[in-house]
């Protein structure tokens, strides 16, 4: 007896693109998502759709332009009340680069309640892939009635095969506190501050983009490029995205004023091979240090 077998379809989570002014780049790699067959959508059970309506993950790119404001908000508003929104790239995130200019009115977290982020300028498509996966998985957790929960690692996968571009990481112990780093950054995503004992770096992974010109300039390798691509997280972990580190004061061994003593990486670079004499130097205040060269001001 021939038996119908009834198939049953699983219905595909429907993604929704909305662009807030973003200079496209984010949207490049997203057509990567899905015109190329490795890092298709497909794979995690989802499509696009033209159709706000029926948007199950909302992806948003951009820094949300003063212009676009309120089609976006309109957009928003015409989407399921439970769809997961997703930040793409440090635009929706921070604004990456143009938080500042006066065509700008995001981040727009300050409009609309964002679900996971995932910055880079722009993303690559693993870290899309990663993102839209977070994404799903609080989609189910909410629909089980459970409360989300993020990755505890926040790693990606080390040595793959595109390593440029990825997280950074500090090495506050030879870091010489020169803040070449924060000057060459434009993205502004380095910030000093004083705190007890010495002087604290900190880079915000929500802003960087990855040019890694901190790392080029870094004199003493303090700074360096990691393989780790995965930077997607949920929004509320927004702060805990950052790489920091203490750089110890010393005392003077002059005076006694705390300083940042010169690490020997600088020292090798600058003279090659570092005399005694040299050494004391950079065991010395600047004050100090013009005293044992040329004798004290005034002589
Ligand atoms: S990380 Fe490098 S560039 Fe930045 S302050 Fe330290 S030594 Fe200077
Ligand atoms: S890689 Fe370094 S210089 Fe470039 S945006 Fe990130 S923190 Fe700034």
């Amino acid at each position: 007896m021939h038996m119908q077998v009834e198939e049953t379809t699983v219905e595909p989570v429907r993604l929704f693109r909305i662009n807030t002014g973003s200079c496209n780049g984010c949207d490049v790699e997203l057509a990567v998502t899905s015109a190329v067959t490795e890092f298709d959508v497909e794979q995690l059970g989802c499509r696009y759709t033209e159709d706000a309506t029926e948007a199950d993950v909302l992806l948003i790119t951009g820094p949300l332009t003063v212009k676009a404001r309120d089609e976006v908000l309109r957009l928003y508003a015409e989407t399921p009340r439970d769809r997961i929104t997703v930040a793409v790239g440090v635009c929706p995130v921070s604004g990456g680069v143009f938080r500042d200019s006066y065509a700008v009115d995001g981040p727009i977290e300050r409009y609309l309640p964002v679900d996971v982020n995932v910055p880079g300028c722009p993303p690559r498509p693993q870290a899309l892939l990663a993102g839209i996966g977070e994404a799903l998985q609080i989609r189910q957790a909410r629909r089980a009635g459970v409360e989300p929960v993020g990755r505890a690692d926040g790693k990606g996968q080390e040595g793959d095969n595109f390593p440029a571009r990825c997280r950074l990481s500090f090495d506050a112990s030879v870091c010489v506190d020169c803040r070449m780093c924060r000057h060459v950054c434009a993205a502004g995503a380095i910030r000093f501050q004083e705190v007890e004992g010495g002087v604290r770096l900190t880079l915000w992974h929500n802003s960087c983009v990855f040019c890694g010109l901190c790392s080029h300039y870094c004199p003493t390798g303090a700074l360096s490029v990691t393989g780790d691509w995965r930077l997607d997280h949920p929004a509320a972990d927004a702060f805990a995205q950052v790489e920091r580190g203490d750089i110890p004061y010393a005392p003077c061994s002059g005076c006694g004023e705390p300083i940042v003593p010169a690490a020997p990486q600088l020292l090798h670079t600058a003279f090659r091979r570092p005399t005694p004499e040299i050494d004391k130097l950079t065991a010395l205040c600047p004050a100090c240090r013009q005293v044992m060269s040329i004798g004290a001001p005034g002589r």
